[in-house]
């Protein structure tokens, strides 16, 4: 039953959940890394692994939604309650192309001050101010508030963001795409079916996007697995030649500190081996999504390069402040320096790429000079 099913996987024929549920319970753990380092070579082939620099902003940490997980979100007046201003936008890209990135990974709270005036005039200002700045900004659930709240479509909200500046739309927030799930650790976020809703209209607009996992908490494997199918069943509905998802990322639950393990007890389940088990599976079951992504930051160095040997082709970004994972304990930090020293410890090259995967190439002038601030 293994060797067919592994067959079928080389044969990119899709594998169902029972299936999928069946490799993850039952195959060794070196046959799934053999067989989703065979299916890296047909998608990716060659040793090359990649990475980037890009920094991670918080716009605010307010955030209405206050899932159970999450350290990092504040409550409206709350005395550490803070949205980015003009001046810390200065200050942190400056920072970052000191150092040679170019993206700005744009994340926080949905703070209910915030409508999307503030965000066009937000994108507008940053690429007014640095014209080859690149936005990975914002996630589904953002996109499904903003539509509620002014009362229109996900479609007119992302078009209104991608005309401001809105360079790909990060798969943030998918957690588990189970309502199950997520009624327990983020009721109140958008339902599994907005944010794959949130998705199908990106793609159709041809916005880059990439796909997520949080696991390691109250989901069962069954539901991973099916959160992995939901995934590649929208992937195949994306218009031809269109981007979709670019890639996969998947992450374990950082517990400490959190109300869910505080509260409920719920601890996460991580475990390094655990690890390696779900970037194979990821790598079988996503037979249309072409990168796996190591999620380095929350995993650290040793089961990172190992991921790279079960199917994983990058190890993302070295994510100079990252706060949202931080602040539930994942403590990893890699300089560019040591990130490609990691890449090429487990044996492959390291490839500096940008948030399409395309090789990087250097902003062609220096970024605008900034007047004032
Ligand atoms: S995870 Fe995101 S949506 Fe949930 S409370 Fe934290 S900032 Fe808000």
């Amino acid at each position: 039953m293994l060797n067919q099913l592994y067959d079928k996987a080389l044969s990119l024929v899709p594998l169902s959940v029972e299936e999928g549920e069946f490799l993850y319970d039952s195959a060794p753990i070196e046959e799934l890394m053999f067989v989703a380092s065979r299916l890296r070579q047909i998608h990716v082939p060659g040793k090359n692994a990649g990475w980037m620099i890009d920094r991670n902003v918080n716009i605010t940490n307010i955030c209405f939604s206050q899932c159970s997980f999450c350290n990092f979100c504040r409550k409206k007046g709350s005395e550490d309650s803070y949205v980015t201003t003009s001046e810390d936008y200065t200050k942190k890209i400056d920072e970052m192309y000191r150092i040679g990135g170019d993206q700005l990974l744009l994340q926080g709270g949905m703070n209910p001050d915030l409508d999307i005036n503030f965000y066009v005039d937000l994108f507008k200002e940053l690429k007014n101010r640095y014209p080859s700045l690149k936005l990975h900004a914002l996630g589904p659930p953002e996109i499904v508030y903003l539509a509620r709240k002014e009362n229109s479509t996900f479609r007119e909200v992302l078009s209104r963001l991608v005309d401001s500046g809105l360079d790909s739309l990060p798969g943030a927030g998918a957690e588990i795409l189970s309502d199950r799930v997520r009624r327990i650790v983020s009721p109140a976020k958008a339902t599994a079916e907005e944010w794959l809703d949130v998705m199908r209209e990106a793609h159709k607009l041809n916005l880059p996007t990439s796909a997520t996992m949080m696991y390691g908490h109250i989901e069962t494997i069954r539901e991973r697995i099916e959160h992995l199918v939901k995934l590649r069943n929208l992937q195949s509905e994306k218009p031809a030649g269109n981007h979709g998802f670019i890639t996969f990322i998947p992450w374990p639950f950082q517990d400490e500190g959190t109300r869910l393990r505080e509260e409920k007890g719920v601890k996460s389940s991580y475990s390094g081996p655990g690890y390696i088990r779900m970037v194979a599976i990821s790598r079988i079951m996503l037979d249309n999504i072409k990168n796996i992504q190591a999620s380095i930051l929350t995993v650290g160095k040793d089961i990172g390069m190992l991921s790279l040997h079960a199917g994983a082709n990058d190890v993302g970004s070295i994510m100079i402040e990252e706060n949202v994972v931080s602040a539930a304990g994942a403590s990893n930090r890699f300089n560019a320096k040591e990130m490609q020293e990691v890449i090429k410890e487990a044996g492959f090259v390291p490839g500096r790429r940008n948030q399409k995967y395309e090789t990087f190439l250097p902003p062609a002038r220096p970024p605008t000079p900034l007047k004032g601030g």
